[in-house]
């Protein structure tokens, strides 16, 4: 599904074959969840394609590996250049790119210098689908910012989303919404939250969330769209009396929420801000702030 034997990776600086890619069974990556990633979007459009704020995800990258104590090997030019490669390499136009940093052989608690870059595309649909989701509010809350750097996208950090998405599943949902550890509303497991009121959109502030780029991406949308949105904590209650909902993230863009805990909201999705909203920014992705030019 996501390779097969004619897909090209890229990892520390070579072109190999998907399924010649290995590391060491012994990289601190996997025994303890110590190593940064990022999840990015291409889309075709009349010059090729885009990648939809590579900068930005590729600052993000090294920010998250800064505050993990790895030093990444390639500039943000460079990475951005290694993601069109990998794109035309594997044929690809709209896809989904993964690039993970990774470490070597290290059992220690502390970071190692040996320093892997792995990058690796492929066509992936919108990860939440497009039917309106049944979303459970989590018994498992999003990690205390104090025990872990919660803006950063750290590969451990995923063990809180993938208990909370598996325990939603299990009991019939489709998706979960986790609370920060003051009881407010923090964000889903790979996606951030807004709910509509009275025309206005709410989304918790940053503090307890990973901030996302389509969050922002959304937040300057709906400028441009005339609709004010506040960043604020608020409880569940708060988001129960709402108009609708919706999670925002790079591999389900803008997904909607038909109900919480059962609680169905109470204005079609088609009327919403927030369908408006996934309507320009399905313009946007694909408009390359590149174009004419030769990214080296
Ligand atoms: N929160 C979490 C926990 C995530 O994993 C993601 C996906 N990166 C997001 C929010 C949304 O971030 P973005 O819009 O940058 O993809």
């Amino acid at each position: 599904m996501y390779y097969n034997q004619d897909s090209i990776v890229f990892l520390d600086g070579k072109w190999i074959r998907a399924d010649e890619a290995s590391a060491s069974m012994y990289n601190q990556t996997m025994h303890y969840g110590n190593g940064v990633f990022e999840g990015i979007r291409a889309y075709q459009n009349a010059d090729g394609c885009n990648v939809f704020k590579a900068k930005e995800h590729f600052e993000r990258l090294q920010y998250s590996a800064t505050k993990m104590h790895i030093e990444l090997p390639y500039s943000i030019e460079e990475l951005t250049h290694i993601s069109y490669e990998l794109l035309d390499k594997n044929d690809l136009t709209d896809a989904y790119i993964r690039p993970l940093v990774y470490l070597g052989a290290n059992m220690s608690l502390m970071p190692t210098d040996e320093v892997h870059v792995f990058m690796a595309a492929w066509k992936w649909e919108k990860y939440l689908g497009d039917k309106p989701l049944k979303v459970m509010v989590s018994s498992y809350q999003r990690p205390n910012p104090r025990s872990c750097h919660v803006e950063a996208k750290v590969v451990g950090h995923y063990t809180n989303s993938i208990l909370a998405t598996t325990e939603a599943k299990k009991l019939g949902y489709d998706e979960a919404l986790l609370l920060d550890m003051h009881g407010n509303v923090a964000e889903g497991s790979g996606a951030n939250f807004f709910y509509e009121k009275e025309g206005i959109l709410y989304t918790p502030p940053a503090g307890n969330i990973l901030p996302g780029i389509t969050r922002a991406t959304v937040m300057e949308l709906a400028k441009d769209l005339g609709v004010h949105v506040t960043e604020k904590n608020f409880t569940i209650d708060e988001v129960y009396g709402a108009d609708h909902a919706f999670f925002t993230g790079t591999a389900s863009e803008i997904a909607p929420i038909e109900s919480i805990n059962g609680e169905s909201f109470k204005n079609s999705w088609l009327d919403s801000a927030g369908h408006s909203l996934y309507l320009m920014y399905r313009q946007k992705v694909r408009f390359n702030e590149y174009q004419g030019l030769t990214i080296v």
